[in-house]
């Protein structure tokens, strides 16, 4: 069943009124016409299955049958902080595999060994590409919600961590800490996971984040690429603490 996103505004009580690219989508490239039902998400973790009434050219109606349960949302609030990587293509790995990974938020960050020069306009654009790639991700693993993409920051403007987050710094010089024990820690709901780019964090970043909270943790003997540490590390935090690998939740799909 297709699935798209409307704003909590495009919904007054149990009428929804999708507008803009989706509509040639829905109308053109789908063929649905009233009658045919899609599941709709407000980007803010309510779901509902909808029953088309009408559709035009510019705008398609739909009905609200029943809202489905929030149980395709993860239990678990990932942030991925993502040193960024030279190409942007990585990037838009990274953003579609946490996306469908149930992450919540990503972090680009400059880095001591970032390569990429990015001029503010451009940075701009960067953040606008991986939101795009958010959304579509969001559709295709039917989520409710779409994971904010931050505007790039530098290391030293990263958010401070909170007491109740579990903020892990994955780090390749790391021998005495697995992250499966760290992991294991009871009653987690926010996890923060930091990811250095090609070239890794420098010592003084790594006791810089030790400060401020994050625990080195290692993701095995083997030194993983940028992208595939991001991607293994929140698909581990999901593992242990989420919902990847949990009971499949019937929810009309
Ligand atoms: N300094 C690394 C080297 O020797 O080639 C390069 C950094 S690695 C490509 C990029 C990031 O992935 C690191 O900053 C770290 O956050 C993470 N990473 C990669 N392999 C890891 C491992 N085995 N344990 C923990 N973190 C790892």
């Amino acid at each position: 069943m297709n699935h798209f996103f409307v704003t909590p505004k495009d919904i007054r009580e149990d009428q929804v009124l999708i507008t803009g690219s989706d509509v040639g989508h829905i109308t053109r490239s789908l063929r649905l016409s009233a009658k045919d039902k899609i599941t709709v998400a407000d980007g803010e973790g309510n779901k509902y299955l909808v029953e088309l009434i009408r559709t035009t050219n510019e705008v398609v109606e739909g009905q609200i049958i029943e809202e489905i349960e929030r149980k395709v949302e993860s239990t678990v609030e990932i942030t991925l902080i993502q040193g960024v990587p030279k190409r942007k293509k990585k990037m838009d790995l990274i953003v579609q595999k946490c996306t469908e990974l149930g992450i919540d938020k990503i972090i680009p960050i400059i880095t001591e060994r970032t390569v990429v020069k990015l001029t503010d306009k451009k940075a701009n654009k960067r953040q606008d590409r991986w939101q795009k790639i958010a959304l579509e991700a969001a559709k295709q693993s039917r989520r409710a919600k779409v994971p904010t993409i931050a505007k790039i920051k530098d290391f030293a403007q990263m958010p401070a961590v909170a007491s109740d987050d579990l903020a892990l710094i994955p780090w390749e010089d790391e021998d005495t800490t697995g992250i499966k024990e760290v992991m294991q820690e009871q009653n987690v709901s926010k996890v923060v996971i930091l990811i250095g780019p090609e070239g890794g964090f420098s010592q003084s970043e790594v006791n810089q984040a030790k400060k401020i909270g994050f625990k080195p943790v290692s993701l095995g003997a083997r030194i993983l690429r940028t992208e595939t540490a991001g991607i293994t590390a929140v698909a581990l935090a999901q593992y242990e603490l989420g919902d990847l690998g949990a009971m499949k939740q019937l929810i009309n799909s």
